[in-house]
């Protein structure tokens, strides 16, 4: 086993390099435990991180920013949610038609969206890819 003692050179996670470094051990918690180290990069003090638990950490993050960010839908994906939750066939958008929650309109700019919100006798919102869009209908 390597024997851990101050002075001796370890690899800990650097939280200013943001690496695994050798550091130098400046102080020990008890004989198995190190307590500060110094990165022979950067010359900064600090509490000895062990890199590999700092990579599973690391992992555990990313895995959970990507599921709050499926969570945390952006437009293009509200979109196709509305397209694929929607049983209605697409129609050429028109100010004179009245549509109803779930209709699928295929604007001449926009493309193709979806009535997300009747807000009023006369207006609706309209998820596009792009955008949501507060169109007239029933005119
Ligand atoms: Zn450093």
């Amino acid at each position: 086993m390597k024997e851990l003692s101050v002075g001796k050179e370890v690899l800990s996670y650097c939280n200013k390099d943001k690496h695994a470094l050798a550091h130098i051990i400046v102080s020990m918690k008890d004989e198995m435990t190190i307590g500060k180290v110094q990165c022979k990069t950067c010359n900064t003090t600090q509490a000895y991180k062990d890199p590999s638990k700092v990579k599973e950490r690391r992992q555990t993050k990313k895995s959970t920013l990507g599921k709050s960010k499926t969570s945390k839908l952006s437009n293009a994906d509200l979109w196709m949610e509305a397209v694929n939750n929607s049983k209605a066939k697409s129609q050429a958008y028109s100010v004179k038609t009245k549509y109803i929650l779930g209709d699928i309109v295929d604007h001449p700019t926009f493309g193709p969206g979806v009535i997300d919100k009747l807000i009023d006798q006369d207006k609706i919102q309209v998820i596009f890819r792009h955008d949501i869009k507060t169109l007239m209908h029933n005119k």
